[in-house]
Formats: C-alpha cells, sequence, structure tokens
C-alpha cells in the first residue's frame, strides 16, 4: 500500500473517532442537564443531603412503664391515651420534616424507666422528648404549661411558647429536672402540656390534639434549625 494512501485511511478512521466521540459526549451532557431540569431530581438530592444532617429525636411515649401505669386520670380520661395520641402526631409532624424520630416503645408496650434510660443511653440523640399532661390536688386549680429540662432549656422554652400562644396558656416554668430524664446523657425534657383535671386545660387536650402536635413541632422545629 502507498504511503498516501495509508495516510488516508488513517485519518478517516481518526475523523470516525473523533465525531464518535463528540456525538456520545453531546449526548451524554445533554441528558445530564435535562435531568437537572427534572425539579423530582432536585428533590432527592437536596433530601439526600437533608438527611445526612439530619437531626435525631428520641420520642418517648411516656407511662405504661408498668402495666397499670396511665398517669393522672380525670374521668374517663387517662393522662397516658391523651398524651400518646398527641406524641403519634408529632412523630409524623417531625418525619415529614427529615428529622429521624424514633418512639421508646410501640402504643401499646410496657417498658421501665429503667429501659426508657438504657435506650436513650445506647444511642446518640439530639434530644430525648417526653410529653405528659399534668394534675392538681383539687379540680380546676392548676392551669398552663412546664418543662423539667436536662440542658434542654432552649428546646423547653421554645415549645412552651408555641403552647402559650397557641391555647393562650400560662407560663408556669421551665424547671432543672428532679426526675428520670437526669440520668440521660442526651439532651432531655419532660412537657407537661396542661392538666387534666382543669376544665379549660382537658377541653384542648381532648378536642385540640392536632393544634396540640402541631405547635409541639413547630417549638421542635425552630430550636432543631437553629442548631
Ligand atoms: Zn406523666
Amino acid at each position: 500500500m502507498k504511503k498516501g494512501k495509508l495516510m488516508g485511511i488513517i485519518t478517516k478512521v481518526i475523523t470516525g473517532m473523533l465525531l464518535v466521540f463528540t456525538l456520545v459526549t453531546s449526548c451524554f451532557t445533554a441528558r445530564v442537564y435535562a435531568r437537572e431540569d427534572i425539579p423530582q431530581y432536585k428533590l432527592q438530592e437536596s433530601s439526600i443531603v437533608y438527611k445526612e444532617n439530619s437531626k435525631r429525636i428520641l420520642l418517648d411515649m411516656a407511662h405504661h412503664d408498668t402495666k397499670l401505669d396511665n398517669g393522672c386520670s380525670y374521668g374517663e380520661y387517662n393522662e397516658r391515651e391523651i398524651a400518646n395520641k398527641i406524641t403519634l402526631q408529632v412523630k409524623q409532624l417531625l418525619e415529614a420534616e427529615g428529622i429521624e424520630v424514633t418512639l421508646t416503645r410501640g402504643e401499646d408496650d410496657v417498658i421501665s424507666i429503667a429501659q426508657r434510660i438504657v435506650m436513650a443511653n445506647s444511642a446518640d440523640y439530639d434530644y430525648y422528648i417526653s410529653i405528659h399532661i399534668n394534675s392538681s390536688d383539687t379540680k380546676n386549680k392548676g392551669t398552663g404549661v412546664e418543662a423539667w429540662s436536662n440542658n434542654a432549656w432552649s428546646l423547653s422554652r421554645k415549645v412552651l411558647k408555641e403552647l402559650e400562644n397557641e391555647f393562650d396558656y400560662k407560663y408556669r416554668g421551665i424547671f432543672e429536672s428532679k426526675f428520670y430524664n437526669r440520668r440521660i446523657d442526651d439532651k432531655s425534657t419532660i412537657l407537661e402540656i396542661g392538666f387534666l383535671n382543669n376544665k379549660y386545660d382537658r377541653n384542648n387536650l381532648v378536642n385540640h390534639q392536632d393544634r396540640y402536635a402541631q405547635a409541639i413541632a413547630r417549638g421542635i422545629i425552630e430550636q432543631l434549625k437553629g442548631e
């Protein structure tokens, strides 16, 4: 074969290869751009990023630390059932915001206080939050909201503030916890969200659990956003 003919073939092969390369590259680039234009793709990406920075909450389903423990009661109502319903709603609202929520127990399970402490201390949570309902010695004597904090002052304050605004509740205070959550390594709080034997509080606790859950979740999210 003559040298000129060989060069001609080589040139054609190289040109062909370059053309194929250009086509493949442009298709690939076009695909990448097209995919980035789909909002769903962006959402998936951003939710993955959020997940990596996600906050972890251990949400306590209060009471039932013995089979007979329902907390306080008034007439047909008991603390455990109402507080647990609100807690489950709070869980859903937090999860919808990408916050990782673990419950201390299933709705009907019985778990001791000691087991809750072990559970809280066996993993790294940002907060342990336990939602309770108060009761006073005489009916209609106590009203409003309070918290028993273990290094969770800011979160407790934000949640109580939301409840005060939502129901025009009296702020009773945030106290250094004297209860079991003192033995939890993570920041923790026991929220007392109203009095079961107070007519005004009870009406809210029984009939406005959705508003309760929204207010509590708002307070928690506001705290987590600022961290
Ligand atoms: Zn309680």
